[in-house]
């Protein structure tokens, strides 16, 4: 399916990204690995001693140059391109799979490498709880298209079934129950059968994308021309170049010993919000002040512990007689996510109950009934997105270091949106296609954004929606000073 999945993209996407300024690699501190293994580090390479530090001839000791790059060398690969390029993309969301796609429609094979035990997807997660078939969209609940490149994708989608117009009633909802419907434009999208089940069928017909899940890439290493990635200990394969197509604490552990340190620098300047998500099934609809919920989405105001609540059993089941449980997803705002932020891996209980009764009265107070009158839910479940959403953008469509062969793509080179996710893996798919094609002669006309300084993202707390102008943010994913066509 991939080749046809894209074929119907404008060409736009296959036209380099222009910088407008020449790129100026680290000189000093580039070792080679051509043919040859890279020197090893000492054992003391981290901590040398200060007697027997030397000055370079750029007048600064070696060890105040590599601390400016976060104490690491860059890696320069000068092997020639292989004829039959293999690209590495650790993390399989929504960015890493249009890579993986756009790379393919433009003939270079890749595989993705992502943690996710139950699919593919990342941030676009959908959990299923047998047999009660219970069904919660537990990160992106829906998208809009506002770049006509992603518009053209999503128009695809829905002629092949895998996502449809969400028609339901989605609006603001005012602490006390005043509930205001959003107007009907922009369109909303949501997964068929939910978010994650789009992005395992995305690349299920894919001929030249590898898929290896569960696997957390844990090392990248240079070697003879090409990188080795590894997960604890065990070999995954070797690339020609390779994509990050994650963020947060795991990223940067990835890089900071890659030998990528401006890659490295720009990964660490991102930051990230957390929010809580509380997954909770009904008996009965909910009440509301003036009798029962009849909206499927609100964005919630005036309450610290809820910012979005959606019935998924309306959103996503076709049950036209109400007879099946109501599934709710209730997301916390950002403010409330970092005043109670926790190991997202180790939740203590006392927290995950404190966060669970502060959700459910802040549902209570949002819907304007009266102190515990809401009904219990019969299953809950909390989680902590602890790497939720950027908060800060470089406003570039990705980055990419020729000299080390590896970019990175994702939602917050461009905001915080599925949609910025997806233009960002489709621009880093072409552009390094562009690189490979090249030969890699001339790699400084492919460095993109390894500079590039960061803005604040507007938005909601969970994420942008372009064209959907009451919620206080920008009309459009904001266009890049770097072009993503000519
Ligand atoms: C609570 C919440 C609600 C949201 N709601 C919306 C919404 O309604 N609409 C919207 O448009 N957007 C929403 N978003 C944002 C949207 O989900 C993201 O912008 C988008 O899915 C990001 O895609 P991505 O590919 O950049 O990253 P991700 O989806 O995070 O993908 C990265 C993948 O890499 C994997 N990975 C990480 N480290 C490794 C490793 N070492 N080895 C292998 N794999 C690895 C991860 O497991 C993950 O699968 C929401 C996000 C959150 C958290």
């Amino acid at each position: 399916m991939a080749l046809s999945t894209l074929s119907s993209f404008s060409s736009s996407f296959l036209f380099p990204l222009k910088t407008p300024k020449p790129y100026k690699p680290p000189k000093p501190l580039t070792i080679t690995c051509g043919s040859k293994e890279p020197k090893k580090p000492s054992k003391n390479s981290q901590r040398p001693n200060p007697r027997s530090r030397k000055k370079t001839p750029y007048g600064t000791s070696r060890r105040s140059i590599l601390k400016k790059t976060f104490i690491q060398e860059q890696v320069t690969f000068t092997a020639p391109v292989s004829d039959d390029p293999h690209v590495g993309i650790i993390g399989g969301g929504m960015a890493g799979l249009l890579c993986a796609l756009s790379l393919e429609k433009r003939g270079v094979k890749s595989t993705v490498f992502d943690t996710g035990m139950h699919g593919l997807g990342g941030r676009m997660g959908t959990r299923l709880i047998e047999p009660q078939g219970l069904i919660f969209d537990h990160a992106a609940q829906f998208f809009t298209a506002s770049d006509s490149r992603f518009a053209e994708l999503v128009d695809y989608w829905l002629e092949k079934g895998l996502v449809r117009e969400w028609q339901g009633l989605v609006g603001e909802l005012e602490l006390g129950g005043q509930f205001t419907p959003l107007p009907s434009s922009p369109r909303k999208f949501i997964g068929v059968k939910g978010m994650r089940p789009l992005a395992d069928t995305l690349i299920s017909q894919t001929s030249m994308v590898n898929v290896v899940r569960p696997c957390w890439i844990s090392k990248l290493e240079p070697f003879n021309g090409m990188w080795h990635l590894s997960e604890n200990g065990k070999p995954q394969g070797k690339f020609d170049a390779i994509v990050i197509a994650h963020n947060g604490k795991c990223a940067n552990r990835l890089l900071a010993s890659s030998g990528l340190p401006l890659i490295a620098r720009q990964m660490k300047r991102l930051d990230l919000s957390s929010i809580w998500a509380l997954l909770a099934a009904f008996e009965d609809p909910l009440p509301i002040e003036n009798g029962k919920v009849t909206f499927e989405g609100a964005f919630v105001k005036g309450v610290d512990s809820v910012s979005w609540m959606a019935n998924n059993s309306m959103k996503l089941l076709d049950d036209s007689q109400g007879n099946s449980p109501h599934c709710w997803t209730f997301f916390s705002t950002a403010a409330y996510g970092k005043k109670n932020k926790v190991p997202q891996e180790n939740i203590p209980t006392t927290t995950a109950e404190k966060v669970k009764t502060n959700m459910l009265e802040g549902v209570e107070a949002a819907l304007g009934l009266p102190k515990d009158s809401l009904p219990k839910p019969f299953y809950t479940r909390v989680q902590l997105w602890g790497a939720a959403l950027p908060t800060n953008t470089p406003g570039i469509p990705c980055i990419f270091d020729p000299h080390g062969r590896a970019g990175i793509c994702g939602d917050w080179l461009l905001g915080s949106s599925m949609e910025s996710a997806a233009l960002s893996g489709m621009a880093l798919g072409n552009h390094i296609a562009d690189y490979l094609q090249s030969g890699g002669a001339s790699p400084e006309e492919f460095a993109v954004g390894l500079e590039k300084e960061f803005q604040p993202i507007q938005g909601h707390d969970i994420g942008q929606f372009p064209g959907m102008d009451s919620l206080g943010q920008e009309n459009e994913i904001p266009v890049p000073e770097y072009e993503l066509a000519t």
